[in-house]
């Protein structure tokens, strides 16, 4: 992104929770059933609708992957409890640095999801620097390893199940082509983990028809989501990120000083 982009994206931009907020508003007239990552998954276990026989079902999955800013997801929480309340759900996933241990009670306690926002490949390349694409393959195991210590911590720390997981993007994934769901292509690593699904996980984001990132889209987002409701695109995704929907200056201050850091330690 350009750096007049950022500094508008990230300091000046008015909030966009309202564009937000018509967007559910417009979900549910339409008739969506909004749910979460597992809450999806499990009712494809459960056989709770049948794509091959042609039942029309409106799904909106509704994936929040909080890279900054717990405080503007929440905002976020709020306007969900709002618009769908308990008939509706929606899945948080936090990273270690984003850990907000209130917030994420709540969302619990109402019967919303939470998991755990992934990137032990990221951080086991920035702590080790092996600088090398088929070495760093080569340290799987252990990169595994400490993925499942740090589920465990993530875990007792927050007190969840974290049932589902999300893999997170970086600049060393970018730069490896490597995904943090590698670390999860070990069936001895998937079992021990105990978790149910990876949000990219295939057998589940097959019957997904549409799916809408906002760090993609920003402005575009909403406009494109409600052009394939208006559509009735039956199975739906989106995922959202809170620095895209309001200015939170700490929030992100932190995040780019942090990356400004770790770019300039980390030189390829
Ligand atoms: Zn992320």
């Amino acid at each position: 992104m350009q750096l007049s982009k950022r500094i508008y994206e990230d300091y000046l931009k008015k909030s966009r929770l309202s564009y937000y907020e018509h967007l559910l508003y417009y979900a549910k007239e339409r008739g969506y059933m909004m749910t979460g990552v597992l809450g999806f998954y499990r009712m494809l276990q459960d056989h709770d609708f049948d794509f091959t026989k042609g039942k029309k079902v409106k799904v909106l999955i509704n994936r929040h992957d909080i890279d900054t800013s717990p405080k503007v997801a929440y905002q976020m929480f709020q306007i969900e409890q709002m618009v769908y309340g308990k008939q509706g759900s929606t899945t948080y996933y936090f990273r270690n640095s984003t850990v907000d241990k209130k917030i994420i009670k709540e969302i619990e306690q109402y019967g919303y999801e939470t998991g755990y926002h992934y990137e032990e490949i990221a951080d086991y390349e920035k702590e080790h620097r092996i600088k090398n694409k088929e070495l760093l393959f080569e340290h799987l195991p252990q990169i595994r390893e400490k993925f499942l210590n740090d589920l465990e911590s993530y875990r007792s720390l927050t007190e969840t199940q974290s049932l589902s997981i999300a893999s997170h993007g970086d600049f060393i994934n970018t730069k490896y082509q490597m995904q943090n769901t590698l670390i999860l292509e070990d069936e001895s690593t998937r079992q021990k983990s105990g978790i149910e699904v990876e949000a990219y996980d295939e057998s589940m984001t097959k019957y997904i028809e549409a799916r809408f990132a906002d760090q993609m889209l920003l402005e575009k987002f909403y406009g494109e989501v409600i052009r394939a409701m208006r559509q009735e695109i039956s199975v739906i995704m989106i995922l959202t990120h809170p620095r895209n929907w309001k200015v939170d200056i700490i929030a992100n201050t932190k995040e780019n000083l942090k990356r400004a850091i770790q770019g300039s330690k980390y030189r390829f």
